[in-house]
C-alpha cells in the first residue's frame, strides 16, 4: 500500500468514527449538596447540605453558564461530554494525518517507501 492510500485510508477510517458519534456538549457535570441557610431548616445541622443536585457547568463565550439537570438530563450530558472528548481525540488525529498528507505530496508518494509510525 502506497503512503497516499494508506493516509487516506487512517483518514476515512476516523471520518466514519465519527459519523457513528451521538450528540456532544462541553462542560461538566457534577452532583452538588447546598445550605438553603434556613436556621430552622435541618440541612444546618446535616454536614451535606440539600441534594445531591445535577450541576452542569460550561463555558459559552467566556461566560460559564450553569444549568441543575435531572437524574436522566445528568447522565445525557454526561454522554455527551464523553462524546465531545472521542471527537476532539479523533479531529486531533485527522489534523497530524492531513498534516502528514501535505508533508508527504511534496514528494512522490509511490515512491516513498519510508512508513512513518501515527
Ligand atoms: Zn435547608
Amino acid at each position: 500500500m502506497s503512503k497516499k492510500d494508506e493516509l487516506e485510508r487512517k483518514y476515512f477510517a476516523l471520518k466514519r468514527k465519527i459519523d457513528k458519534l451521538g450528540f456532544i456538549c462541553t462542560g461538566s457535570v457534577m452532583k452538588v449538596f447546598k445550605k438553603c441557610g434556613n436556621p430552622g431548616c435541618r440541612c444546618s445541622k446535616d454536614k451535606k447540605g440539600h441534594g445531591p443536585y445535577n450541576i452542569w457547568t460550561r463555558k459559552v463565550n467566556s461566560k460559564t453558564i450553569t444549568r441543575t439537570l435531572t437524574s436522566e438530563q445528568a447522565k445525557l450530558a454526561q454522554n455527551c461530554i464523553d462524546n465531545m472528548r472521542k471527537m476532539e481525540d479523533i479531529l486531533q488525529q485527522m489534523k497530524d494525518l492531513s498534516v502528514q498528507y501535505i508533508e508527504s505530496y511534496k514528494k512522490d508518494f509511490s515512491v516513498d517507501k519510508n512508513r512513518e509510525k501515527v
